[in-house]
């Protein structure tokens, strides 16, 4: 069998793909030219599996989704007390390219705002830091985030610092409020590369999955940033990763997120999952049109929502195999995550004759984890394998897999 997970990420992607209201930015000239069909979605989960469908190969540059990450490095490089001291985090209730200063402390509001990521990217490796050594260092970040060498798009960095004067007006505003210590026009330079760097939906689902996961890059296991400040930039995105829709985002989507204005979306449920979407159309915030319908779909769908309770309690699979039957089991609360993970293990199944789910120790399941159980034991059934159940406490509710035809229970 073959985990349904990619083939539902199709569906998404199919069922919006109507969608081509919006319209690629164009104040950054190269982004205009951009192909605006091109589409694509991807999950990795907390414990390292990847799941996509569309254009996964399509690169695109990363513009504002850069800033979370860059922000870590700040912090991670002058300590959180001092990146305070120059950049809030607190909503702005603004549009990206606000100046939106604090009228007592003249600091940026937060650092999902062009004035803060500037002012973060002043902040990187120390004063008077080396310019060319602060693109390197987020380039270095990233890269080992996303689990590859990743590189800048050369005509779209130049191509936005010819149109760059906002952002330059930006920096002399924090220069002259001593936010900024070094040369606004190198400054705006660094960060304008930063937002060139190009990833795929794979590589901002697996970064956002380090956050999700406290920091440690579930793929490659290598603990990249330290928990408290994995903590911090997750919170900075459910407080203002959307600008000014940042409220209504949180309490209908409930998934942190960060868009950029090539078209790409990214967003994080702590220990669950990381999110990326690609779609160029942007609506009249700068967010992806389709990027964002996604996630309101995933959201729908999935009950992928950051106050949706889980009771605390992990889901944990197993899977025990004998010569002609082998054995699933799972425990405690399980959600997607667990479920994904399920269906890894029943892709590998070599049992010949039959399998079993045992569900003994599960005290409950979402509705998408539930749906993904199912269908997993639907597919091995359609591969001939004999399907067994063992639920004493009945907590897969109504375990139906398709023509009336139930698992046998043991
Ligand atoms: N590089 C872009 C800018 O500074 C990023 C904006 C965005 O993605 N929202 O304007």
């Amino acid at each position: 069998m073959q985990t349904p997970i990619p083939d539902y990420l199709a569906e998404v992607l199919d069922k919006l793909r109507d969608d081509v209201s919006g319209a690629t930015a164009d104040y950054i000239p190269e982004l205009a030219n951009a192909n605006p069909d091109q589409f694509a979605l991807a999950i990795t989960t907390a414990t390292g599996g990847t799941y996509s469908a569309g254009d996964t190969n399509a690169e695109f540059s990363i513009q504002s989704i850069s800033k979370p990450f860059a922000y870590a490095a700040a912090i991670m490089d002058r300590g959180l007390d001092r990146v305070i001291e120059s950049i809030g985090v607190e909503p702005s209730g603004e549009a990206f390219n606000e100046l939106s200063l604090d009228p007592e402390t003249n600091r940026p509001k937060n650092p999902m705002i062009n004035a803060g990521a500037i002012a973060a990217h002043g902040l990187l490796l120390g004063d008077k830091a080396d310019p060319e050594e602060r693109v390197a260092r987020v380039l270095e970040l990233f890269s080992r985030l996303a689990g590859r060498q990743l590189r800048i798009d050369d005509k779209v960095f130049q191509s936005e610092l010819e149109t760059a004067d906002h952002n330059l007006a930006m920096a002399h505003m924090l220069k002259k409020y001593g936010i900024l210590n070094d040369d606004p026009h190198e400054v705006v330079a660094g960060y304008t590369r930063q937002c060139s760097i190009l990833v795929t939906v794979e590589d901002l689902s697996i970064m956002a999955a380090t956050l999700a996961n406290g920091g440690v890059q579930p793929r490659t296991r290598e603990r990249i940033l330290d928990a408290d400040t994995a903590r911090q930039v997750m919170s900075v995105m459910a407080v203002a990763g959307m600008y000014d829709g940042a409220g209504d985002w949180l309490t209908r989507v409930g998934i942190p997120a960060k868009s950029g204005v090539a078209g790409g979306l990214v967003g994080v449920l702590p220990d669950q999952v990381g999110i990326g979407a690609f779609s160029p159309r942007l609506d009249k915030h700068g967010n992806s049109q389709r990027a964002r319908r996604a996630f309101e779909q995933l959201s729908k769908d999935m009950g992928m929502h950051l106050f949706a309770p889980s009771n605390g309690r992990l889901d944990v699979v197993d899977v025990k195999l004998e010569t002609l039957k082998e054995t699933f089991s799972l425990q405690g609360n399980v959600q997607f995550t667990a479920a994904a993970e399920l269906l890894d293990l029943m892709e590998k199944s070599t049992a010949q004759n039959a399998v079993l789910l045992d569900v003994s120790g599960v005290y409950s399941f979402t509705d998408v984890a539930r749906r993904m159980a199912l269908e997993g034991l639907r597919r091995l059934r359609l591969d001939k394998r004999h399907v067994l159940l063992h639920d004493p406490w009945q907590v897969l509710a109504d375990p139906h897999l398709g023509d009336g035809l139930y698992p046998e229970n043991v």
